[in-house]
């Protein structure tokens, strides 16, 4: 606190955030309504704990510690350094991994940097690497480029081909996959995706990086705490290098991770290098506060009640995907491995961004996406949704079915709204729908009404919801 030595230019040091600056405390009380009353259905989201945001909102924000644990370019580091070897040690056994056969970094910032920082690791320049195609599944980072434009740092500094999924079946083409491995030889072959229902064959993988001298990384963000809880295969046993988000299904704090292996002929080599790829390389000081926040997340991972909640996880996203194909609906793959499914309403004639729309004016968080044979990228004809943060909050099976009820309802009304719109165009069917005093509105509203009431009957992670009141300035839609 201020004393009654305090210069008068460092007392707002002391002041806490709703004296200081109402203005931004009213945009975070408004946020928190937002996701108290609504149900957030976005596969790459979770709620994280009361003790991550804890750890995330300390004093080791102040800190810098550009190097590793013992070798800093910076004095006053040795609780940081104990920090980030306990961050480390976690890690390890969050993925139930050796410690002499897997090293792990945890500094980079997010999912995307830690990406390019593996890149940058393993390749020289424009060196040839293949991931799973963006319309497919497959994340940015993974070398996205279109006809016209090379989109992210990874096709611009590297040379990237896309593999597909089979058209018929919605998996990962494997065959096709091998036969352009075969003549593109690429030097690194990446796993992992952003929306892809199903599990992968990282053995089958394994064997075509071989055959091509390439590197194997996964990049395991969506599904880590899937991993982590052993829900799904497990990646750590044929790749390379690993990478992951912290957010997603792992719980944690925005950050990211690269484990790389120390069992290789050449591993000093490559320890070294994922590690002087993060710093200096592509990024500046870590943030300790953010992996305070991470090492307390893998604690909790580590425990057997975290094993509960992935399980929890998966059996809602089947539940879900069962209760839409009940419903008549299509989804890729007809249904689901892991935490998300991919709901194709091309046969409806409806696309993506209109159910998006109608939704987010209901209160429910949902993402357009597309859905293997989109044409139009601009145009995506199908949803993401995911279970991971619903579950976070308590859900579980029958509370599904009731968003599943939602979700068919918002369809109905997506089609009503199509047709009293009298054109295709986004603009006219948000009209409708927002315009007061239509029929459409009121359904609009009495959904909405309805979704709060059911959302905010559930507990939000490190909110006290019992008092909290609805603050001033909502946008009404
Ligand atoms: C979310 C995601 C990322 C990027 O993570 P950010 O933290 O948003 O940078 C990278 N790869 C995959 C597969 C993802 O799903």
């Amino acid at each position: 606190m201020a004393t009654s030595t305090t210069q008068d230019f460092n007392k707002i040091l002391y002041t806490p955030l709703a004296e200081i600056d109402p203005v931004v405390q009213n945009i975070i009380d408004k946020e928190t309504w937002r996701q108290f009353t609504g149900l957030e259905l976005i596969a790459s989201e979770n709620l994280t704990s009361l003790a991550a945001m804890q750890a995330n909102g300390s004093i080791l924000t102040n800190k810098y510690s550009e190097g590793l644990p013992g070798a800093r370019y910076y004095g006053g580091n040795e609780y940081v350094d104990e920090l980030e070897q306990l961050c480390r040690k976690r890690a390890l056994e969050a993925f139930h991994l050796d410690p002499s056969k897997w090293g792990v970094n945890v500094q980079p910032y997010s999912g995307s940097t830690a990406n390019f920082a593996a890149l940058t690791a393993l390749l020289q320049p424009q060196d040839r690497l293949m991931g799973l195609g963006l319309p497919d599944g497959g994340h940015l980072t993974h070398g996205y480029y279109t006809a016209k434009k090379k989109m992210t740092a990874s096709s611009i500094y590297f040379q990237s081909l896309p593999y597909a999924l089979h058209p018929d079946t919605h998996l990962i083409d494997y065959e096709a996959l091998s036969k352009q491995a075969k003549v593109f030889k690429p030097r690194l072959l990446i796993c992992g995706a952003s929306a892809y229902p199903r599990d992968w064959d990282y053995k089958g993988l394994k064997e075509i990086a071989s055959r091509e001298g390439a590197w194997l990384m996964c990049d395991m963000a969506h599904t880590s705490g899937l991993v982590a809880a052993q829900e799904l295969n497990d990646p750590f046993e044929y790749c390379d290098v690993v990478t992951t988000t912290t957010h997603k299904t792992l719980r944690g704090p925005r950050a990211g991770l690269i484990f790389f292996r120390k069992d290789l002929k050449d591993a000093a080599d490559l320890e070294s290098r994922v590690n002087l790829a993060v710093f200096p390389a592509c990024q500046g000081g870590p943030h300790n506060n953010t992996i305070a926040a991470i090492a307390t997340s893998l604690l909790q991972v580590a425990d057997p009640a975290f094993k509960a909640y992935a399980k929890q996880v998966v059996a809602n996203a089947r539940t879900l995907g069962s209760e839409l194909v009940g419903e008549g609906y299509k989804l890729q793959t007809q249904g689901t491995d892991n935490h998300l499914v991919l709901w194709d309403l091309r046969p409806l004639g409806l696309t993506g961004s209109k159910l998006e729309k109608v939704c987010d004016l209901m209160g429910i968080t949902i993402n357009k996406n597309a859905v293997s044979g989109d044409t139009s990228a601009q145009v995506p004809g199908g949803i993401r949704l995911g279970t991971s943060a619903l579950t976070s909050r308590d859900m579980t099976e029958e509370d599904i079915k009731t968003v599943a009820s939602f979700l068919h309802r918002a369809v109905q009304l997506s089609l009503q709204l199509q047709k009293d719109a009298g054109s295709k165009l986004l603009k006219d069917f948000v009209k409708v729908a927002t315009t007061p005093g239509s029929e459409s509105y009121n359904k609009v509203k009495e959904l909405r009404n309805e979704v709060e009431g059911f959302a905010s009957k559930f507990p939000l992670p490190g909110v006290e919801t019992k008092n909290l009141k609805k603050p001033e300035g909502l946008h009404d839609f």
